[in-house]
């Protein structure tokens, strides 16, 4: 059963959305709107499915219909950039935006991806500080979270990629920031070594998510042990089988709900100006999951 939330709309009524294609599974528009609901803010997010070609003109209509922001999910996150008014330093550090913000002359970019994962492992009292992290995956997410994990305090970060090209640019930025890098390939028979020894273990590959619900990262999870945070940033299963087999191995685990909530706080927050009442949002969200 989908749980639709019913709104009333008037004639004050203000608007945000997300961008991207496809935008039909997105969890965002549950999310958002069961936060203006909270502050009793008379505003509504919808999904904005748009096409490539489509995307400049696309932006400036929002600004034009006095869309008060918006968020920006895949493909688009590396491409909004070139038509905005400018971008946030952190936004050029993760080389995405994933929030836009409306200014005087047209949408500002931000990135609330990084800080939202920083802040989902800060409720499960982990801190970043002095720690060591292995990140699975070179992508645009693995960037996002090592940016943040590099600006928290983190001592230091291995990415393990396919591409060792891709896992080498993260490595950079992370320099850039004063923080230890490596790049590894899922090969290198050092691998198990820098999983075993890793306070943080991030997944940020596609392994696992439904409807490939059995696919594990390239790595043997035995070598996972007790005292280590295993982060899955899927959250469709909500637990996957990397999330399973850490627990077994006596690891604290977290599915990516956490850092889906928190990104979309600090959205809000940045639009709004107001903190949105969350205390069941993670049910909701888990419920809609569930009925798909
Ligand atoms: P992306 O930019 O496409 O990056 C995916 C990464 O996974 C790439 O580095 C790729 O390696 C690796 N990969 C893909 N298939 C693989 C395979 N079969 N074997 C080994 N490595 C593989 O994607 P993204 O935007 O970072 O998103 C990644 C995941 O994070 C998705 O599951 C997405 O849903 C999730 N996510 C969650 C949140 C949240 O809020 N929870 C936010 C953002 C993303 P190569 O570079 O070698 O191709």
């Amino acid at each position: 059963m989908e749980v639709i939330i019913l709104l009333e709309v008037n004639g004050s009524t203000q608007l945000a959305g997300i961008i991207g294609n496809p935008v039909d599974h997105s969890l965002s528009p549950l999310l958002q709107n069961s936060f203006f609901a909270s502050v009793g803010k008379n505003a509504v997010y919808v999904p904005l499915k748009i096409a490539a070609e489509n995307l400049e003109e696309g932006i400036a209509g929002l600004w034009s219909l006095g869309f008060i922001g918006a968020n920006v999910t895949i493909p688009y996150k590396e491409k909004v950039a070139q038509y905005l008014t400018g971008i946030s330093t952190e936004a050029a550090l993760m080389g995405a935006v994933n929030t836009l913000v409306r200014k005087e002359n047209g949408f500002w970019g931000d990135n609330t991806d990084g800080r939202g994962f920083v802040k989902a492992l800060a409720h499960r009292n982990w801190s970043p500080q002095n720690k060591t992290a292995a990140i699975l995956g070179a992508g645009g997410s693995a960037r996002a979270v090592s940016v943040s994990l590099a600006q928290q305090g983190i001592k230091k970060i291995v990415i393990i990629n396919r591409d060792l090209k891709k896992a080498g640019e993260i490595v950079k930025v992370i320099g850039q920031l004063g923080v230890s890098a490596k790049s590894m390939q899922w090969n290198e028979p050092l691998i198990k070594r820098v999983i075993a020894e890793s306070d943080l273990i991030v997944n940020t590959t596609p392994l696992g998510m439904a409807p490939n619900i059995s696919a594990l990262p390239p790595f043997d999870t035995k070598v996972l042990s007790r005292g280590q945070f295993v982060v899955d940033l899927i959250y469709n299963p909500l637990e996957t089988k990397l999330l399973q087999e850490a627990k077994g191995q006596g690891c604290q685990v977290e599915n990516g709900l956490g850092m889906l909530i928190q990104q979309g706080i600090l959205s809000f927050e940045i639009w709004t100006g107001q903190r949105p009442l969350v205390k069941d949002i993670r049910n909701k969200l888990e419920a809609s999951l569930l009925a798909r």
